[in-house]
């Protein structure tokens, strides 16, 4: 992807923020670990910009991982200028950019050699999955929902202002912010997660044509999922599911929406919102076309594929994750093959030109027969329409709060097995476009997922250049068994 210059991301933006808060005495760095396209494709980490740039006397600015000088977007002004970075981490592997950030601008990477400062904090999905691989890194962890942090924390700086007050004292008031923790206080048993209060809908406040989904309004439709699939840790991260009442939706979009010609529904079930149909009138009214994050096939009614077709949609995302009926049972979602050419024939005559499908291979219980079953969907799915198939195959990787966590991550032997064999055996179908994403990555993936603080020095290494191999062999990490989780997980410590 071509990376552009600060000015020119500027300048694609539309916003309702002022540039400088009137008064500012503060600032703070928040940083996207991934690129300036990532990033502003996501609700969380726009959403809570926005939280932070209410305050007048905090001057917030942006940082992506992937500038070669960590460097503003607004400003230009270095990072180890920042009394307080603070990163939302929503993918495990995103830490180590995160991480090579703080490197090249010089700050060192363990909380212990920042006695004065700055203030280093993290939050996010991967981070409140699995906190403890990071923990020394890190100042404060902020688990669960930030919206308590972007209200509290602002609200500590302006009585005890970083840079100017004894850190210990800024952490300890920190401490008390519903789900922060502090890892260099006092050693808690059990570490209480914050879960959302919010009822109203998270949105991206800021529409840029350099984002991942151009010029795309992004709003929260629901939180959490009424599914439960065995590998999934939403049902623990994101608690009771709820709808978002489309009154709510539709007028978050008058109110701020800035007249986007687009609209990125976010939601685990998008089709099991039962207000849908009038989600769907309000926005065709509006002559705004509807790209829902992923949807369920087998749930959604034809009438609805047609009203998003006829907005302008063209490509559909869902997730069967295996082929196997004896799989899904375990799992907990089953798709039957069959469902997936009925509907994909359904879809063209539509008008819909792409069909994305997300695969797991490496689920507990997963043959090599498995494998083939897998293979003859895509083939029968391809075979059946004109569409362009697009599959996305990622391993099984045990995340704790899950139904699988116990189960193993199989030794890359077998699992590099089970992807060439696909890989070979789906070559040549013109209509397929195959993302096999398996890598010595996936296995770093895995162990911080189950990790300790062991792996830290690890971590560390691989920041500052090192190969993810190398430094893997060196400490003495074997990345070819099965990785598990511990008898007694760290992460059972999270509540
Ligand atoms: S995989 Fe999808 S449907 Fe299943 S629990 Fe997770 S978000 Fe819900």
């Amino acid at each position: 992807m071509k990376r552009r210059s600060n000015k020119e991301y500027l300048a694609s933006e539309l916003s309702h923020f002022e540039s400088y808060p009137k008064g500012w005495s503060q600032l703070l760095a928040w940083v996207y670990p991934n690129s300036y396209e990532v990033g502003m494709a996501n609700v969380g980490y726009q959403w809570l910009f926005g939280k932070l740039k209410e305050y007048q006397h905090i001057l917030t600015e942006r940082f992506f991982s992937t500038s070669r000088k960590p460097l503003s977007l607004e400003s230009n002004r270095p990072l180890a200028e920042y009394p307080v970075v603070a990163v939302s981490i929503p993918y495990e592997l995103d830490i180590l950019n995160f991480l090579g950030t703080l490197d090249r601008a010089g700050i060192p990477l363990f909380s212990r050699d920042r006695p004065e400062g700055p203030i280093v904090i993290g939050g996010g999905d991967a981070l409140t999955l699995n906190p403890f691989p990071v923990a020394d890194f890190f100042d404060i962890l902020v688990l669960g929902d930030g919206d308590q942090w972007a209200k509290l924390f602002p609200e500590i700086l302006r009585e005890l202002p970083a840079g100017l007050t004894d850190k210990t004292e800024i952490l300890e008031a920190a401490a008390r912010i519903p789900g922060a923790w502090v890892p260099s206080l006092e050693e808690k048993e059990h570490i209480r997660f914050a879960r959302t209060s919010r009822d109203e809908p998270a949105f991206t406040p800021i529409l840029t044509s350099f984002g991942h989904f151009r010029n795309m309004f992004l709003i929260e439709a629901q939180r959490g999922c009424p599914f439960n699939c065995g590998f999934c840790a939403l049902k623990w991260l994101g608690g009771r599911f709820y709808n978002y009442p489309a009154e709510k939706i539709l007028r978050t979009y008058n109110d701020f929406g800035q007249s986007a010609k687009r609209v990125g529904l976010v939601g685990s079930a998008i089709a099991e919102h039962n207000q849908l149909d009038s989600i769907l009138r309000g926005y065709a009214e509006r002559g705004v076309s509807i790209h829902p994050s992923s949807i369920r096939l087998d749930r959604i009614s034809h009438e609805a594929l047609a009203h998003l077709s006829k907005s302008g949609l063209k490509s559909v995302t869902f997730a069967p994750e295996t082929a196997s009926e004896s799989l899904a049972e375990k799992v907990g979602k089953w798709i039957p093959p069959d469902t997936i050419v009925r509907e994909a024939k359904e879809l063209q005559s539509m008008g819909f030109r792409e069909m994305k499908l997300y695969w797991i291979i490496g689920l507990p219980g997963e043959t090599i027969d498995n494998v083939g079953e897998m293979v003859s969907a895509i083939r029968r799915i391809t075979d059946s329409c004109n569409l362009k198939v697009s599959c996305s195959v990622n391993p099984f990787i045990p995340k704790p709060h899950t139904r699988f966590s116990e189960e193993p991550m199989l030794a890359d032997k077998e699992l590099s097995k089970r992807f060439e064999l696909l890989s070979a055996d789906l070559k040549g179908i013109s209509n397929l476009k195959l993302d096999l994403n398996y890598s010595v990555r996936s296995r770093l993936g895995a162990l911080l997922s189950i990790s300790d603080n062991s792996i830290a020095p690890v971590l560390a290494e691989i920041a500052a250049g090192k190969g993810i191999k190398r430094s893997l062999k060196d400490n003495s990490i074997d990345l070819d068994t099965p990785i598990r989780a511990p008898e007694n997980p760290p992460t059972d410590r999270i509540v």
